[in-house]
């Protein structure tokens, strides 16, 4: 039977970017996906700061395109921030998790694509994992350490859905589409989102440069209950199509693409995170940010962090995986916890006005401010639009008083 140190089922970008760690520091390891290509289940947006490329050594091969505006629209406001150099990058998923695969073959690491996990055991010592490869019979494998990298799936560490911690969930939904000169170059170089209820009750929706004449328009919906909202919502298709008809107003488009899936986040982070030798890293344990749905970059942080705590196991230093769940807390927990609550207003609770309302204090913050609050989650920075509107408002009054008064002199 083939045996290896660690075998890490799902080439998402936690299971790619842990993989090329481990086969990177002289680890056997072994990358298994279920999918034949890389195209097959190429479902994500795709969305990244700049510094995302940096941080994980990512190749300007994945990069798609290059977003140096953002855009935000709700039923009643349009707020739009500019910068002079490239804010971040729409990454082609596709290539993204085929460069990570690539980089553990070069350091020396297997990856195993049309290969499906289909169950675990310990004998002597040592997990067995069978693995049932496309149209062929299972087989066998031996491994030290597993690792569970099949996102929201969760099929290793959480396979039976009534045991599942409380989930926050959404489905989201996207469409590839090829457009003339002129609608790719009024979105090109832009992030453009749009929340509310005219355009996505529920959730939000968007228009992202993929590459040149290429677009990316979708659509994602929370489940619950909203407070004001009655059920009776389109189908998230039909909010798609909306931009199409009425955002973008084009009728001439060829739509090359249709893929989507659903996210669970924990709420609170209650996932499991290891048994044994079993350990689960990326959205098996809610590294996505429920916000934005925002993944990729996080779910890299977790293999990233798992794999030094993998190399202390397999070194003897460590007997079990306790301080990789503490720093995975430490890491996610305080931010992640301010954004389920923001995105459970947002998105299950506050009125369309409301909507529009925090779209105009928004408005008053500088793009750097705009882009650490997105991406970097300093939701101080909110404050400071709401402070900036009151203070405006404060100088507005004085200068009439002064004014009544006959005073020249302008305070502000
Ligand atoms: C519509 C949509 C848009 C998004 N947009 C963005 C965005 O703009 N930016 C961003 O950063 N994030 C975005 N995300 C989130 C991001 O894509 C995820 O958070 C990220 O992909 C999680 O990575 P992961 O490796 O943990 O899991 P995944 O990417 O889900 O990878 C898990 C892998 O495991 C495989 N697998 C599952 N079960 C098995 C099995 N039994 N055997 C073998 N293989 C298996 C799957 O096929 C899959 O390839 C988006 C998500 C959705 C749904």
């Amino acid at each position: 039977m083939k045996s290896f140190d660690v075998i890490i089922v799902g080439a998402g970008p936690a299971g790619g970017h842990c993989a090329r760690q481990l086969a990177g520091a002289g680890i056997s390891v072994l990358l298994v996906e279920q999918h034949q290509t890389f195209e097959a289940n190429n479902f994500s947006s795709a969305v990244t700061p700049m510094e995302t490329l940096a941080q994980f050594e990512l190749s300007e091969s994945v990069v798609g395109s290059f977003w140096n505006q953002l855009v935000i629209v709700s039923t009643q406001v349009r707020k739009q921030w500019e910068s002079s150099t490239a804010l971040g990058a729409v990454l082609n998923f596709a290539k993204l998790r085929e460069f990570l695969a690539g980089e553990v073959t070069r350091n020396g690491g297997e990856v195993w694509l049309g290969h499906r996990y289909l169950s675990h055991s310990s004998q002597d010592g040592e997990t067995v994992v069978m693995l049932k490869p496309q149209g062929k019979e299972p087989i066998a494998l031996r491994t030290r350490v597993l690792v569970d990298a099949t996102g929201s799936a969760r099929s290793l560490l959480s396979p039976h859905r009534q045991k599942r911690p409380d989930f926050f969930s959404g489905t989201g939904i996207e469409y590839l589409i090829k457009v003339d000169d002129s609608t790719y170059q009024s979105c090109a170089e832009s992030l453009i989102f749009f929340l509310g209820h005219h355009w996505m009750p529920q959730g939000y929706s968007w228009i992202f440069p993929m590459e040149r004449n290429i677009l990316k328009v979708g659509a994602a919906r929370y489940y619950g209950q909203h407070q004001i909202l009655k059920d009776n919502y389109p189908a998230i298709k039909q909010s798609i199509e909306l931009l199409i008809k009425d955002y973008l107003q084009i009728d001439d488009y060829h739509r090359l693409e249709t893929h989507g899936s659903t996210l669970h986040y924990s709420r609170g982070l209650q996932d499991i995170y290891y048994r044994d030798n079993l350990i689960a890293i990326g959205d098996a344990v809610s590294s996505v940010n429920c916000l934005g749905g925002e993944g990729i970059r996080h779910g890299m942080a977790s293999g990233q962090i798992a794999s030094e705590y993998i190399q202390e196991y397999l070194a003897d230093r460590t007997r079990d995986f306790a301080a990789y769940q503490h720093h995975l807390h430490q890491h996610f927990k305080r931010s992640w916890d301010i954004s389920e609550r923001i995105a459970r207003k947002v998105y299950l609770e506050y009125s369309d006005r409301r909507i529009d309302q925090g779209l105009a204090y928004l408005g008053n913050l500088e793009v750097s401010e705009v882009i650490e609050l997105l991406f970097s989650y300093r939701f101080e920075n909110m404050t400071k639009g709401v402070g900036r509107i009151l203070l405006s408002k404060l100088t507005e009054f004085w200068q009439k008083i002064g004014q009544r008064l006959g005073l020249s002199s302008t305070i502000g």
